[in-house]
């Protein structure tokens, strides 16, 4: 009981909780399939690295803000296989283009699944060992004029460093002077430096028109498209009507 004890305050101080969890299920495991010491020393540093890997995981979901999330495994990729087809969402799944520091953009009607889609991708993202940050664009153009400027610059250095930037329901209205440059502080920075996921309700033609100055915009705009994978469609069949019957909402329809 003593050898316990002091077990258990040594590895509090080590910070090692998943070997204490696992232990007695591998000391009973030891006895019974008569274990070596060394595989068994090595299955609970095993346990200990699970216990990691998951924490570490559950803070990059948290930091990401997703909200809702969603993943593939909730994801019916034979709904609306034309408008987003699984070949492709499954290589992004792979997340070789965020190594690769490439953009996406996702344009279509509301309710086929982009913000879903999107989410999906930045869980796979996080479990990649990749930092996200998810937000809908207004929600962070608002974050970034934020009162306290420590808090607007906190953001700005998370949405500019983070290895995957998700911004959902892009051109969802006009854009005035300084929110148009802080996207283009935004494109700046990352361009090339890290992968931005855009998605939409209108198709990227007609993001020129949220820009005050056109010529600027145009500038950002061909500078965050022209490269980026992009998955287009005028189509595609609402899973939100169709399936879950609740209609279309307006133009801001990005799930909570
Ligand atoms: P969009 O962003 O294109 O407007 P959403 O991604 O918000 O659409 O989808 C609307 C709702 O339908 C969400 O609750 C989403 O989880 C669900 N949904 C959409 N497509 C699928 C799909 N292929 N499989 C499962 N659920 C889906
Ligand atoms: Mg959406």
């Amino acid at each position: 009981m003593e050898m316990r004890h002091q077990l258990r305050e040594q590895l509090k101080r080590l910070k090692m909780p998943g070997l204490w969890q696992a232990l007695d299920v591998r000391l009973g495991e030891a006895q019974s399939n008569n274990l070596g010491h060394l595989e068994f020393l090595s299955l609970l540093v095993q346990d200990e690295l699970v216990n990691r890997e998951d924490n570490m995981l559950s803070k990059r979901l948290k930091a990401a803000g997703f909200g809702v999330q969603k993943s593939f495994e909730d994801f019916d990729y034979r709904f609306n296989e034309e408008a987003l087809p699984a070949s492709m969402l499954r290589d992004l799944a792979t997340c070789h283009f965020i190594s690769q520091k490439q953009n996406l953009v996702i344009g279509g009607p509301p309710g086929i699944g982009k913000t879903h889609a999107v989410k999906a991708i930045g869980h796979q993202a996080a479990r990649c060992g990749h930092q996200v940050l998810f937000r809908t664009t207004q929600k962070l153009l608002a974050e970034l004029q934020s009162d306290s400027s420590e808090r607007a610059e906190r953001i700005l250095r998370r949405a500019v460093a983070v290895d995957l930037l998700i911004l959902d329901d892009f051109a969802f209205r006009k854009l005035d002077q300084r929110e148009a440059e802080l996207l283009y502080l935004l494109a700046e920075e990352r361009l090339g430096r890290a992968s931005t996921i855009f998605t939409s309700n209108r198709p990227p033609e007609d993001w020129y028109a949220i820009f005050p100055d056109t010529v600027v915009g145009g500038a950002i705009l061909d500078r965050l498209v022209s490269s980026a994978i992009k998955i287009i469609t005028t189509k595609g069949r609402s899973y939100r009507r169709e399936v879950m019957g609740t209609g279309n909402r307006s133009l801001g329809d990005a799930t909570p």
